[in-house]
């Protein structure tokens, strides 16, 4: 683990300014198409089953893919297939029964509780269908929550005209200026993914996961939040892996990786 951490820190000081710690590749490496990509997050014969009383589920079956540095990938598959279980597996929200998950080189499904949380907080963004904001905070609450938690009341309160120039900034950038107040119950569902957006901004994860985040929007309001998640990606090569069971959401995705019966179909 120690190398885990000291790799994670080595690496944030190739920070770019902007949203997260990306290596900064020469751009003649990363163009040229004989030298191969990095890959940043794999999944390799991944299984996963739930036990519900005596019956066993049985959801992943051997799940294997990688995702680059910077790509923008949607997993789809129909209702049931097992996207949000992979989508977990792969942000340690819950750990597969067999298979390996690396993340940045290093195998992430099998590290203790607290440094697999340290982690998942440090790299990871994630954004919902139904967004998960905290209903008694404000949007810009809401933003600065995780960094609170992170930091601690007194390193946070030291800290805290930063972390509110840094929020403002976030809420500039999926255009919600103007709701820095509001509840949650005063943001229309657009407005209340774009709040969510910024939150997973907020630590400057090196990969976003999104579960349908246009899932419960009209396809107008969808459009506007897909435009976000690819501006974020061209502009700050954030790397995105998104699950959806729509195929014109996924058609704005790099990449398109299919689930079929507890499997990746082959390209
Ligand atoms: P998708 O996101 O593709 O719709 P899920 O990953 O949510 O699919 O679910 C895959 C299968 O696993 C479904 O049959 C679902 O009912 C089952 N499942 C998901 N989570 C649980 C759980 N916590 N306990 C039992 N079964 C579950
Ligand atoms: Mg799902």
């Amino acid at each position: 683990m120690d190398s885990f951490l000291s790799l994670a820190s080595e690496t944030a000081t190739t920070r770019k300014a902007g949203l997260g710690p990306h290596v900064a590749f020469p751009s003649a490496t990363r163009e040229s198409e004989s030298s191969p990509q990095i890959s940043l997050l794999s999944a390799s014969a991944l299984k996963k089953s739930y036990r519900k009383g005596k019956h066993v589920v049985p959801v992943l079956l051997g799940v294997d893919f990688e995702i680059n540095e910077s790509e923008f990938v949607a997993i789809v598959g129909q209702s049931g297939s097992g996207k949000s279980t992979l989508l977990h597996l792969l942000g340690t929200l819950d750990a597969p029964d067999e298979g390996e998950i690396h993340f940045d080189g290093n195998r992430i499904d099998n590290v203790p509780a607290a440094a697999r949380d340290s982690l998942r907080n440090r790299s990871f963004g994630m954004i919902f269908q139904f967004y998960h904001l905290l209903p008694e905070l404000s949007t810009l609450e809401n933003i600065l929550m995780p960094t609170m938690i992170a930091e601690g009341a007194f390193r946070y309160f030291t800290n805290r005209r930063r972390h509110r120039k840094r929020a403002e900034h976030l809420l500039e950038l999926v255009g919600l200026s103007h709701r820095l107040r509001h509840k949650p119950s005063e943001l229309s569902g657009g407005e209340m993914q774009r709040a969510a957006i910024a939150r997973a901004l907020v630590a400057r994860p090196r990969v976003l996961l999104a579960d349908e985040p246009t899932g419960n929007l009209d396809s107008k309001t969808g459009e506007e939040i897909m435009g976000i998640l690819r501006t974020l990606n061209a502009d700050q090569n954030l790397t995105i892996v998104m699950v959806t069971h729509d195929s014109k959401v996924a058609a704005q995705s790099d990449r398109i990786v299919r689930l079929v019966e507890g499997r990746v179909e082959a390209a």
